[in-house]
């Protein structure tokens, strides 16, 4: 029994009442009284009591009128009412039953008789009411999943569903009530697999898994992912019972999600990643052929400053005429994409270097031509790169380089356009990396350094992780950029112990800081071939338990591609590093291929949406929907969401509205080394607790780790 529990006795029999309350005190209820309906409807209503105890005969209000008045204004309804009846007359409990009392108890009072009941009808209460909180989670879950129950009576084909299937379908279960019925519903495409996939899981009496289009009013199409299984009950031995979910909007989501991950939306010509793999799959046939294949990057100069003069819809503008005037200049077989904000690439299938010269040269004496937008007259001048396959480059990503440096060393000699130097050229630039980073291993990592970027949370502005990533400063060719590196090491093989030094050095320095009593999250990247590697998992725990750490402070950061390569063995390895308390983020977010929904039955427990997304979702309402949905499906699955790259307030405060939950970016931070890391914390922390940047002021400073 709770102490808590109260018990309203109204009973306008002074001594009756004096003597219940003592009995009851006794087993430490808290006691209420009234001396009348009328006071005992007033305490009820502003006490609301566990249970009534409430006499029948009383002056003003009888206990009939009293106790159904009160079930008229029960704020949750159920509260047990014991009426205390004079006699043992048939027609008072009647009345008292009919007057919504749950029990009676007759007068004179059997003292222990009444404990017992009081005990039991309070025992009932609190099941019930906890059969309801229960079914009423369930219901909610099952409401916010957009599922229902299904059964199929598989030797009669008749077929039963919850009510949940017209509100999310808006097709009536009448209208498919059996097997016949169903497939008559069924998308024409989708029919023959449905029938086929319920004929084997009748006879193999197997579980059924299908995702089918079912054709609902209004010529609307929905998405329902049908899963069953063999349960005989009740001699109905060829049951099958199950549950659906409608997907339509997940589904729609995701290809939106692919599609924008793959095109630009400004100018809808697909984006880097797309080109890329176009130009992989250009330069694959060539090579068949004995073929080749010419690039040409167009850079447009100054269009910063354009925006910058005329604002960015006066910019956009700009880059939408550009696209077009490409298009017009240009074969009709010319692949075209933009590569980045002031970035267009095309290729076709041939390497006459000839005519891809006269073509690029077409190209920028159009776009020489002032363009008008609004009121203005645009001067607008680019500057272009070529590259052949197979002169220049063998692969896709080789020729768009080979094409970059052309246009690059064009700029230094203030030229239009440059040609790129030959394969060997760029293969020594290779080879003197490749050969630097062996010494720099072999160097014992001196060269090697992590700088940390801080992770903001939005809700209060506190700094709660850091990522760290790997610099690498040669003493002659200088800073060079992971991007630039990482991969030549992955192929080499080495990244597996540059890869175990990060961890080691980061989880010391989280050490350091601990100890310094700032606490935060380590993000931690993992590359491709590290994740692949099998002693991964031990090297970590050895990482962690050196450092003197819980793996509740590392975050590991995975990306798409890694996770995806197998995703069985992922989604077992992230098991057991969840089970032993790493975090894992999904690093990255967007830019791979892969399913949404599929990528989300990893057991994550953060999305760190990449920064192509983030770069133009103040401009662009398409990135926005994207970030929007990834957020909102993300946050219904319980992960952290973590926008990176953010550069600007604007993007900040869109963000915030999104409901982003963590922000990392230039605009908060750089990443930096440890001791600016710390000296940043300090400062930024002072300015909290001065009540800096409007936030909550004098909140406990050290920072307790979810
Ligand atoms: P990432 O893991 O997505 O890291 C974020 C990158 O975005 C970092 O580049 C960071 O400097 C940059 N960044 C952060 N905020 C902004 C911003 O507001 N604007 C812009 N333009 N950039 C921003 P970084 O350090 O050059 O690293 C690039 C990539 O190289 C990383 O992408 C990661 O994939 C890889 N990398 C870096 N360090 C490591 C490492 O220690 N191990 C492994 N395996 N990979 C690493
Ligand atoms: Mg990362
Ligand atoms: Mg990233």
């Amino acid at each position: 029994m709770s102490a808590a529990e109260s018990i309203l006795i109204i009973e306008d029999d002074l001594a009756t009442r004096l003597l219940i309350r003592s009995v009851l005190a006794r087993h430490g209820y808290r006691l209420l009284e009234a001396g009348d309906g009328q006071e005992g409807l007033e305490v009820f209503a502003r006490e609301q009591p566990d249970l009534v105890l409430m006499d029948v005969m009383m002056p003003r209000l009888d206990g009939f009128t009293t106790c159904s008045t009160l079930r008229g204004c029960e704020p949750i309804p159920g509260t047990p009412v014991i009426m205390l009846t004079a006699s043992d007359s048939d027609s008072d409990v009647e009345k008292a039953f009919e007057a919504g009392a749950t029990d009676f108890i007759t007068k004179p009072i059997n003292w222990p008789l009444l404990v017992a009941r009081v005990r039991y009808a309070l025992r009932a209460r609190r099941t019930s009411r906890e059969l309801v909180t229960t079914r009423l989670r369930q219901e909610y879950a099952q409401k916010i999943a957009r599922m229902g129950f299904w059964a199929w009576q598989a030797d009669s084909g008749q077929l039963e569903w919850s009510a949940d299937l017209a509100e999310l379908t808006g097709v009536r279960s009448e209208q498919v009530d059996s097997l016949p019925a169903l497939l008559e519903q069924v998308h024409p495409d989708d029919r023959k697999r449905l029938a086929l996939a319920m004929d084997v899981a009748r006879s193999d009496r197997s579980r059924l898994d299908q995702e089918i289009r079912l054709l609902a009013p209004d010529d609307a199409v929905c998405v329902l992912h049908l899963v069953a299984a063999h349960h005989p009950a009740q001699g109905r031995a060829e049951l099958f019972e199950g549950a659906f979910q409608e997907l339509t909007q997940v589904r729609e989501t995701e290809q939106m999600v692919q599609h924008m991950a793959l095109h630009d939306t400004l100018t809808g010509l697909p984006n880097r990643k797309l080109f890329l793999r176009l130009l992989e799959s250009a330069i694959e046939r060539a090579r068949q052929n004995g073929n080749g294949v010419a690039m040409i990057l167009f850079d447009i100069n100054r269009l910063g400053r354009i925006n910058d003069a005329l604002g960015m819809q006066a910019g956009d503008q700009l880059l939408g005429r550009i696209a077009s005037s490409l298009r017009q200049v240009l074969p009709l077989d010319t692949n075209i994409a933009r590569l980045d904000s002031d970035e267009f690439a095309v290729f076709v299938h041939h390497n006459d270097l000839m005519r891809v010269h006269a073509k690029t040269e077409a190209v920028l004496a159009r776009a020489a031509q002032p363009i008008s937008i609004g009121d203005e007259q645009l001067f607008v001048s680019m500057t272009a790169g070529i590259a052949l396959f197979p002169e220049h480059a063998g692969s896709a990503e080789e020729l768009v380089q080979a094409a970059q440096d052309a246009r690059q060393s064009a700029r230094l000699q203030a030229k239009p356009l440059a040609i790129a130097k030959p394969v060997s050229a760029n293969k020594a630039v290779e080879l003197k990396l490749e050969f630097a980073l062996r010494a720099a291993l072999d160097d014992h990592f001196q060269q090697f350094h992590l700088v940390y970027q801080p992770q903001i949370r939005l809700s209060d502005n506190r700094i709660v992780g850091v990522e760290a990533l790997i610099r690498w400063e040669h003493p002659e060719i200088g800073l060079v950029a992971p991007p630039r590196f990482i991969p030549i090491m992955e192929e080499l093989g080495l990244i597996n112990a540059l890869g175990e030094w990060i961890l080691r050095s980061a989880c010391q320095q989280l050490r350091r800081w601990q100890d310094a009593g700032i606490h935060l999250q380590m993000s931690v990247n993992i590359s491709p071939r590290q994740f692949q590697d099998s002693a991964l998992s031990e090297i970590l725990g050895d990482a962690v338990a050196q450092a003197g750490i819980r793996p509740a402070d590392l975050k590991l950061e995975i990306t798409e591609s890694i996770a995806m390569q197998d995703p069985q063995g992922t989604v077992e390895l992230l098991r057991q590093w969840r089970e032993r308390g790493y975090q894992i983020a999904i690093d990255d977010f967007g830019v791979g291929y892969s399913s949404l929904e599929y990528l989300l039955r990893f057991p994550l427990d953060a999305i760190k949406i990449d920064r192509t997304f983030i770069k133009d979702i103040v401009e662009s309402p398409s990135d926005r929907a994207i970030v929007r949905a990834v957020t909102v499906m993300a946050q219904s699955m319980g992960l952290t969401t973590i926008a990176e790259g953010v550069e600007t307030q604007r993007q900040q405060d869109y963000l915030d509205a999104i409901g982003i939950n963590q922000v990392q970016g230039f605009l908060f931070g750089k990443p930096m080394r440890a001791e600016a890391l710390a000296r940043f914390h300090a400062a930024h922390y002072t300015q909290l607790q001065a009540g800096g940047a409007g936030h909550p002021s004098g909140q406990c400073l050290a920072e307790p780790l979810a």
